[in-house]
């Protein structure tokens, strides 16, 4: 979380298989689960469970901070006694986040300022956080459906990494951002040469070529202004196709919202935090029966409105890092590329 603190140094394909080893020897580290419908990530035992994808994961790295479903404390009322124990959190192993894209890396940066930068800190992630290194990876092969350089993302960004790797034709770029980077680095005890000229060129070729492939969506103009139209018709006209099934809020890295719900039986009980989405006509609903957000057109601008208005009004950043995911896993299609353009032509 410190920084400056930039250097880069040159890695073979055969130093990085030593530099996994050695990591994995110190740290619990966890990767992208890959291409299936696993869960979330998963921790790494052994250097061949280690895999880059394409572009952004299947699962984003939220699954780590902010688990889908949580105990925060189990209770019994007869003997007046509350546990607070938590075995993953208890354990203070330094985690190794490994093999993030840059998008997924700066929707970290955002939950930071929702879970520790204002107001009280969330405990539960707090712990988490602060001891996780994060290595994220430079993004070679956006794919089609990723649009981080419109949201002020792009794929060489080093939001929140410790460290960020640049993997090259034969080799990698390993380029550490913070204090906490350069340590990891060391305590490896990898003995790495500078960088030369002509793998920087090769980097820089390698970049140009990843923005060249991601698609200008939209700008900051398109967004400010006529964006804020809360009574405008087109919300209407968005919202038609939509479900409501909150897919959208799932697979999204910077979608934070949560519902905490005890669940008892006889004297004894827990206390659970789950996911929750500003999607579903519950999410709202007040006990008099009155729902504020009572049609799909309300849930709608709302997500929209959060994600680039209302987070810049209270945290100066819109949550959106350009990943995708709500592109790719819509079950309608419903491309929020195509409806910040129609809110921005004022459709
Ligand atoms: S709104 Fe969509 S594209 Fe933006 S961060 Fe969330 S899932 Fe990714
Ligand atoms: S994933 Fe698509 S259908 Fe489901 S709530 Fe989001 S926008 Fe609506």
């Amino acid at each position: 979380m410190e920084r400056p603190m930039s250097k880069e140094c040159l890695m073979y394909k055969e130093d990085f298989e030593e530099f996994l080893a050695r990591l994995i020897e110190g740290h619990s580290i966890f990767c992208p689960s890959g291409e299936d419908i696993s869960p979330g990530i998963k921790k790494v035992a052994g250097r061949e469970q280690f895999a880059l994808h394409r572009g952004p994961s299947h699962f984003s790295f939220k699954h780590y901070f902010l688990p889908q479903t949580e105990r925060l404390f189990s209770f019994d009322m007869a003997s007046n006694k509350i546990d607070a124990s938590n075995g993953e959190l208890d354990d203070n192993k330094l985690v190794v986040l490994i093999g993030l894209r840059p998008c997924d890396a700066m929707a970290i940066e955002l939950l930071d300022q929702v879970f520790l930068q204002r107001g009280p800190e969330d405990v539960f992630y707090a712990r988490r956080r602060r001891r996780t290194r994060i290595i994220s990876f430079a993004c070679s092969e956006p794919r089609t459906t990723c649009f981080c350089e419109s949201v002020g993302c792009g794929p060489d960004a080093a939001a929140s990494a410790d460290m960020v790797i640049f993997a090259l034709k034969d080799s990698y770029i390993v380029k550490t951002i913070t204090q906490c980077g350069e340590e990891l680095l060391n305590n490896t005890g990898m003995n790495l040469d500078g960088v030369s000229t002509e793998k920087l060129g090769e980097r820089e070729q390698m970049i140009n070529e990843s923005r060249d492939r991601l698609e200008k969506v939209f700008t900051s103009e398109d967004l400010n202004g006529k964006i804020m139209d809360f009574e405008a018709s087109y919300w209407k006209q968005i919202c038609q196709k939509c479900l409501g099934c909150g897919i959208c809020t799932y697979f999204c890295p910077t979608c934070h919202c949560f519902d905490i719900v005890d669940e008892v039986a006889g004297s004894k009980g827990r206390r659970i935090r789950s996911w929750d989405s500003c999607m579903y006509p519950l999410f709202t609903l007040h006990a008099s029966g009155h729902n504020p957000r009572p049609t799909r057109k309300e849930r709608m601008r709302q997500r929209i409105m959060h994600k680039f208005v209302y987070s810049m009004e209270q945290y100066g950043r819109r949550f959106c890092v350009g990943c995708g995911r709500c592109v790719i896993h819509c079950p309608v299609n419903l491309d929020l590329r195509l409806v910040i353009k129609e809110i921005a032509e004022g459709k």
